[in-house]
């Protein structure tokens, strides 16, 4: 009884001694929740579809995986709130042009004070959906032109043309560059031609106003590492569940340009080829949906654990 007498006293004494040497009481810091809120931010919408697959776009299967995805982050973190930037086939907030809706995306996740931004999107390649033909030299023949002195004989090919099945499948998770800070203002404008992202090059954002520096550098210093961790994570959980996956890109191009505009960790997965016509199938299936959900979860989960 005593010593425990002695303990609360010494406790009370430290704190006020705590108290007079710093001039206030000890703040105990709240620490912003890992997954307090989510933001799900389906790609494209209304009249910007986005890549169009043999019979659907990439703006309804997007939001068909992120309503999904919404649903099982409910239920496997009953205290994480889920907002969603679109919850139909339209433009976020209904605006009416591009560059509006890329605003709105980011406005809207600060906003909502989100603590994590999630895009879903669907990539393309190639000439065609499905496939395209094309035509290979298979033999030459000889063609005998001109009579007399003039008579010629020339060898010339002989053309079949041949189905290419476009096959190229896969995932890949975004996270915008932070190593690439300077050199963005340039270099948003040019769009890469590997990312299958399709966007309007009219728009341009100015990425060299002081706002535009500083958020990028709060960027870099506070969410890039754990928009990369999450993104590891995605592209793992993804790649076990038997699908190919080419891991993690870090770019600085205009179609994810929202990914630096939200103050939080953000990341952006194309869940898969809309060229591809078995890819095109699958994520147009429930059970391709319920894998990519499923794959994100799992990420969610070690994040989380990682993070806390
Ligand atoms: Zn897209």
């Amino acid at each position: 009884m005593l010593k425990r007498i002695i303990g609360t006293i010494s406790i009370a004494t430290s704190l006020i001694m705590l108290i007079a040497f710093t001039g206030k009481k000890p703040v105990v810091h709240k620490q912003k929740p890992v997954l307090g809120t989510i933001i799900i931010d389906p790609g494209h919408g209304g009249m910007d579809p986005g890549t169009l697959g043999s019979y659907s776009r990439e703006s309804r299967v997007a939001l068909a995986i992120s309503l999904k995805l919404g649903k099982a982050i409910k239920a496997a973190f009953p205290e994480t709130k889920v907002l969603y930037t679109r919850t139909t086939d339209i433009l976020p907030g209904n605006v009416k042009t591009l560059k509006e809706s890329y605003y709105y995306r980011s406005d809207f996740a600060n906003q909502s004070n989100g603590d994590l931004f999630i895009s879903i999107h669907c990539n393309a390649i190639g000439k065609k959906p499905g496939g395209w033909y094309e035509k290979k030299v298979v033999s030459y023949k000889n063609v005998t032109t001109g009579k007399g002195k003039k008579k010629k004989t020339k060898k010339v090919p002989v053309y079949k043309s041949y189905y290419v099945k476009n096959t190229h499948k896969g995932t890949e998770t975004y996270i915008w560059a932070a190593d690439r800070v300077e050199a963005k203002g340039d270099a948003i404008n040019q769009r890469q031609e590997e990312s299958g992202e399709k966007t309007d090059s009219t728009i341009s954002f100015d990425m060299n106003s002081p706002e535009a520096r500083i958020r990028a550098q709060l960027y870099a210093k506070k969410y890039f590492a754990k928009s990369l961790t999450l993104a590891n994570y995605v592209e793992e959980a993804l790649e076990k569940g038997g699908r190919r996956s080419y891991g993690v890109k870090q770019r600085n191009e205009e179609g994810i340009w929202v990914l630096q505009a939200t103050g939080m960790p953000s990341i952006l997965v194309e869940s898969g080829f809309l060229s591809n016509t078995e890819e095109e199938k699958y994520l147009n299936s429930e059970k391709g949906q319920n894998d990519v959900v499923a794959a994100i979860i799992t990420a969610l989960k070690k994040y989380k654990a990682a993070l806390e």
